[in-house]
């Protein structure tokens, strides 16, 4: 059998369609046939394949792991990963991210620099296709610094880049016409992507996030969602030429100032869910002078507490908003303020979503007409008397009445105190009243639309649902 080995920096799918070009093979299990010939026989036992890059690797007789760190992109994709899953790239426990990304480049095409093939030529007398090459938004060769050439055909790694050239089957060099700050950013941006393509195992997600974090807030940037003061998007519209911005992340290059782009300052600062590759070089370049400092900073020791025991976000799906929620919305009186703070969201995401659940803020609720009248309501004095006493509108107690789950509504009657709402009921006792709205908030069921249309039902005695009352309001 023929060995092919891997050349410098040689991308796995090319060295694929090299190992076939040399055997002879066009078709997949040709292919297949020649690199699992090198694979241990195992008795008639079925075992599970191994990664295309394991098969290239044992091919090679290098280690797997020293094999994908050397010629697939793994580097890049998986520049950190999460908690626990930091596994050295092509090791046995990673098989899956190597059969999943390991054969995978960052670009659509097959990309070359002239200049490589040339030299690759005269010193070894054939060309190969690198993986700095096909690094996401690098579109020149970094040894060259020349625009790369895409080859024009369908199956490019089959043959050697030479033979595309040959052939004249390459498209025009990119071109690229940037002003020196701008090229500076751009070879930054280009080293910092090299150099972590180098890396034989993913960063934790948890010390990459902290350290992005640390740097932003430092050079005075903003990592939280709302607030006045730029963001790292705003320093990457600030320092990345606009043109490569537009391209390569079209999303930053038509945000707002001042505005959080999730994908960017979001993913950038994550501790728990590893931004896409490309962005932290992105970020990086942002951030820092020059590659060498984003790299080493990389490499700073992060409190052990942040790596240990990082405070991972409840996970509120619609359980828990119609579960739990009702506890913490209790708890909290119904502040909005005071509730966002317990569970560490934005004010006014979690407002609309109180307002969807019927589980409006009960802040200061006693000097709101329509609230007051919604309670003498639920205290069981008529509908248009309660309006009349409260000097209320009709029309905004029932707009209220339709959106308020009525379990809120009598948390709200207990919250305020019957003593400040004059109850027309002179044969209940402010004590009964009291235990009864106690029995309510603790009983209601968790389905507060049908219960509140019960509720409507028997205070206003209409005949139809809530949506056929607000159409016949409506109409008149
Ligand atoms: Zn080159």
């Amino acid at each position: 059998m023929i060995r092919v080995s891997p050349m410098a920096d040689e991308l796995a799918i090319g060295h694929e369609g090299r190992i076939a070009w040399v055997y002879g093979a066009t078709e997949k299990h040709e292919i297949d046939h020649h690199l699992g010939a090198t694979l241990p026989s195992s008795d008639g036992q079925k075992l599970a394949k191994p990664s295309r890059l394991s098969q290239l690797a044992a091919h090679s007789e290098i280690s797997s792991t020293e094999y994908a760190r050397k010629h697939s992109m793994l580097p890049s994709f998986r520049v950190a990963a999460k908690h626990g899953e930091d596994l050295t790239h092509g090791c046995e426990h990673g098989e899956n991210f190597s059969r999943r990304l390991g054969m995978l480049t960052q670009k659509s095409s097959a990309y070359i620099c002239l200049a490589c093939v040339k030299a690759d030529l005269q010193k070894e007398q054939l060309s190969w296709y690198r993986r700095e090459h096909h690094l996401f938004g690098v579109d020149w060769c970094p040894t060259h610094e020349v625009g790369l050439v895409k080859v024009g055909v369908k199956d490019p790694w089959l043959s050697m880049p030479h033979h595309w050239v040959g052939s004249e089957e390459i498209e025009e060099p990119y071109t690229f016409d940037f002003n020196l700050v701008e090229l500076e950013f751009l070879r930054r941006y280009a080293e910092i992507s090299t150099v972590l393509l180098d890396r034989a195992i993913p960063l934790d997600v948890r010390s990459v996030g902290y350290l992005i974090g640390k740097r932003a807030r430092a050079l005075g940037l903003r990592t939280s969602i709302n607030g006045q003061r730029s963001t790292i998007s705003d320093q990457i519209l600030l320092k990345a030429p606009a043109k490569w911005l537009k391209t390569n992340f079209s999303y930053i290059a038509t945000k707002e100032k001042s505005g959080f782009v999730s994908k960017i300052d979001g993913a950038a600062i994550s501790r728990t869910k590893p931004a896409q590759g490309a962005v932290y070089g992105l970020v990086l370049a942002s951030i820092f002078d020059t590659a060498i400092e984003a790299i080493q900073y990389l490499d700073n020791t992060v409190p052990s507490d942040v790596v240990n025991n990082v405070k991972t976000p409840l996970r509120r799906n619609a359980g828990f908003w119609h579960g739990e929620f009702w506890e913490i919305y209790v708890r909290h009186q119904g502040l909005t303020t005071k509730i966002a703070e317990s569970l560490g969201m934005d004010r006014k995401t979690l407002q609309d979503k109180m307002w969807s659940l019927g589980m409006p803020s009960l802040h200061n609720v006693g000097a709101s007409k329509s609230w007051r009248a919604l309670i003498r309501l639920h205290n069981g004095e008529g509908f248009g008397r309660s309006c009349e006493l409260e000097n209320a509108e009709e029309k905004e107690v029932e707009n209220l009445l339709r959106n308020v789950s009525p379990r809120v509504v009598a948390l709200a009657t207990k919250l305020l105190g019957i003593s400040r709402i004059e109850v027309a009921s002179a044969t209940i006792s402010a004590k009964d009243q009291h235990s009864k709205v106690d029995a309510k908030v603790k009983n209601e069921s968790s389905a507060p639309n049908q219960e509140f249309n019960r509720f409507i039902g028997a205070v206003i005695g209409d005949q139809g649902s809530t949506r056929e009352t607000a159409e016949d309001v409506n109409a008149v």
